[in-house]
């Protein structure tokens, strides 16, 4: 019995530093100077552990009534903090509802035309549109008007880094006219093919649902599922112009299409680890335009089977993604207002293409996202402009329980710093690139409410409780 016991114990502990030293390896890989520094110490002392137990065993120690007893201690130690960490804890009722779960009032649709984006970019100021949108909302106004000296949504691109007119710019815009030309309507509501006649292909919901998805995959999206569509999250009207398409401001927008095949895109964790510089706001254009891509040869593909639909994209949205996106089992919305999902954390970009292609919906999941956000404020406290709110507990907002982010503060310090900032996003402890260390944490804490408790002190431990930008990939510098 002693010998299992000890050879137990010696495998957990050769686990133990081998995961020390994977973590310790990952951190350095990870350019991450503190975690790298902490896992270090925790690597050796790891190993000290081993080669202490070693040196007990070769001289016999665990031979005696001390040594056994201690062993036995050991063990049943080990057993009660892999229950205690590896149990799944409660599940959250209302996660596992999806966006209904968090319904506890009246939810009025949102009207595209008082979003920051549409209102700083497609309201003409000596247009019709202007005087009837400032007469229904005074208070914008004078706020509007100083944003919209500041420039387009990111103001003056990459002002933060001077020499602001450098290639991560010019890579910005580069990304940024994709999805302005994939915004024509013969482009996100296709037609089906002249080839193929006209014809309307029989699928079972099931076979549908393995194409499309398998489809979405193959052409460069990262996690796919399907939802119904909930009128909630359509918007009430039309409020984005491009192509001079005048007419459309204001129309009310009917989605018609039962169901919304939702995809998600990772931003490369690289990318992002310099927020707010430069880097980060190539990596969103980027996946944008990758979005624009995927979200309207989806739609082909559908409208080519003989079914209607639409993509929505950078420029066309006619629903907002982050709930229809929990809808579809995509993850959790945050603190800070994203999309958290298991595999990227917050680290992704949403498209989506709607249909009436019969589909098979997907089941909105638990990672336990509403417990840690409530435990974390990271993002918060990071934030510079205060957008993102401290409260440990979401709070109803046109209906339904959420963290609601000050949009027009977060907008305006987009224009500041001339990127689409994501600061909270970097720092959001979801958002570590997903080496097999961080894999691990993600699955505990996902299932395991005190994993939860402990990981957001580890975070702070290891990473800062305000972590600084990381440099960037050094194709992607910039100024000094
Ligand atoms: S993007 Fe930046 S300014 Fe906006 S909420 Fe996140 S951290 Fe705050
Ligand atoms: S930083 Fe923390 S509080 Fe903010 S979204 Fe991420 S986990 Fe939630």
């Amino acid at each position: 019995m002693v010998d299992i016991l000890i050879v137990i114990m010696a495998v957990v502990f050769i686990i133990q530093a081998l995961l020390g030293l994977h973590f310790f390896i990952s951190s350095i890989w990870e350019h991450e100077k503190r975690a790298s520094l902490f896992s270090g110490l925790q690597f050796f002392v790891m190993l000290a552990l081993l080669i202490f137990y070693y040196y007990l065993l070769r001289i016999g120690f665990f031979q005696t009534t001390p040594g056994t007893v201690l062993l036995a201690l050991a063990f049943i130690l080990g057993i009660c903090a892999a229950l205690i960490f590896l149990r799944r804890t409660e599940p959250n009722k209302k996660a596992l509802e999806g966006t209904r779960g968090y319904i506890v009032g009246t939810v009025k649709r949102f009207d595209e035309r008082a979003h920051v984006f549409a209102r700083n970019r497609s309201i003409r100021p000596d247009s019709e549109q202007y005087r009837t949108f400032y007469e229904e909302h005074p208070e914008l106004e004078e706020f509007d008007a100083k944003r919209r000296e500041r420039g387009g949504p990111i103001g003056h691109p990459g002002i933060i880094d001077r020499p602001h007119e450098g290639p991560n710019v010019a890579a910005t815009l580069a990304s940024l006219s994709i999805p302005f030309h994939l915004s024509t309507p013969e482009k996100y509501r296709p037609e089906q093919h002249p080839e193929l006649k006209g014809k309307k292909m029989a699928l079972s919901p099931e076979e549908a649902t393995l194409r499309v998805k398998g489809y979405a995959l193959n052409i460069g999206a990262d996690l796919v599922g399907i939802a119904e569509v909930n009128p909630h999250w359509t918007y009430s009207h039309r409020g984005e112009i491009f192509h001079e398409n005048w007419e459309d401001w204001g129309k009310e927008i009917e989605v018609g299409h039962k169901y919304a095949v939702v995809f998600a895109e990772e931003m490369g964790f690289e990318m992002i680890g310099p927020a707010p510089h430069t880097p980060t706001v190539m990596e969103s254009m980027g996946d944008y335009a990758k979005g624009a891509y995927i979200a309207t040869q989806v739609a082909a593909f559908i409208a080519n089977m003989g079914y209607s639909a639409t993509a929505n994209h950078l420029r066309h949205y006619d629903l907002i993604l982050p709930p229809l996106a929990v809808d579809a089992g995509l993850g959790e919305v945050g603190r800070l207002g994203y999309l958290i999902t298991k595999e990227y954390g917050s680290r992704v970009r949403l498209g989506a293409v709607t249909t009436d292609l019969p589909l098979v919906p997907d089941k909105p999941v638990d990672i336990g996202v509403e417990h840690f956000c409530s435990l974390c404020k990271k993002c918060a406290v990071c934030c510079p402009s205060n957008s993102i709110p401290m409260e440990e507990n979401q709070a109803e907002t046109n209906g339904t329980l959420r963290w609601k982010l000050n949009d027009q503060t977060c907008f305006e310090y987009w224009g500041k710093v001339g990127t689409d900032c994501c600061i909270c996003m970097r720092v959001c402890p979801w958002s570590h690139a997903r080496t097999f260390s961080h894999k691990l944490v993600v699955e505990l804490v996902s299932r395991n409410a005190i994993a939860r408790r402990i990981f957001t002190v580890m975070d702070d431990l290891f990473y800062g409780k305000k972590p600084k930008p990381k440099a960037p990939p050094k194709w992607a510098e910039y100024g000094p």
